[in-house]
């Protein structure tokens, strides 16, 4: 399946999810601005194929909306590369989330039907378990690629030969080793049918021991 379909298939997804879960989501009390789940998270995760539509999505913003995104994906990484939480590369300084049509599916599959506290969201059980679904055929269907932390992801794919070779359908995980065993990176077509996805298998990941979202 080329990367166009594949696109397609991803946002399918999220629409099919979001059926699901309309009923759940009715209750959310979540709303624009209220963005403590976007800030000092630990892991917000995407996949590449996620990536490639928030890559695409930064490169038709002006160039210094783009400029400034690109600095605060930099910083976002090296806080997180010396273990700490981080606010998310994408949250404006007014709460709202600076790619939220493209945003990935940890970020889509969460709310609450209380404001959030120091014990997080309060969602159902069968849209969590909706989630674990959705979260695994996004995995299949980007069997090529990998998941990890957004600006890692980011990162990755910010590299012309990586990306290049990505979207060229390569699957070459020995070529990123290095990288991704120091930064948690698993590769979506061996993560299936684990658990646990922020245990790496192929590449070994570190435990950072922070909250994640997946
Ligand atoms: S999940 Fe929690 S912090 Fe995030 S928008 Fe909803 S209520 Fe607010
Ligand atoms: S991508 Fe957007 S919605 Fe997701 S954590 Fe970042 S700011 Fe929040």
């Amino acid at each position: 399946m080329n990367l166009k379909r594949r696109s397609q298939a991803l946002k399918a997804l999220y629409q099919e999810f979001r059926a699901d879960t309309a009923d759940q989501m009715s209750g959310a009390v979540c709303t624009i601005g209220c963005s403590d789940c976007c800030t000092n998270v630990g892991e917000v995760y995407a996949t590449t194929l996620e990536g490639i539509l928030i890559f695409d999505h930064l490169k038709r913003k002006n160039p210094r909306q783009k400029q400034q995104l690109l600095r605060r994906i930099a910083d976002n990484k090296t806080v997180k590369e010396q273990h700490r939480l981080a606010r998310c590369a994408f949250l404006n300084e007014n709460g709202s989330c600076a790619v939220y049509p493209v945003r990935p599916f940890s970020c889509r599959r969460l709310y609450s039907v209380r404001r959030c506290g120091p014990s997080g969201p309060t969602l159902h059980r069968q849209a969590w378990e909706a989630g674990e679904r959705i979260r695994r055929r996004i995995h299949l269907l980007d069997d090529c690629g990998y998941g990890g932390h957004l600006s890692y992801i980011l990162t990755l794919l910010l590299d012309p030969w990586f990306r290049h070779d990505y979207l060229a359908g390569k699957f070459e995980p020995a070529a990123i080793e290095e990288f991704a065993g120091s930064h948690g990176i698993v590769i979506n077509r061996w993560v299936e049918p684990r658990e646990n996805l922020n245990q790496g298998r192929g590449f070994s990941s570190p435990s950072e021991g922070m909250p994640e979202r997946s």
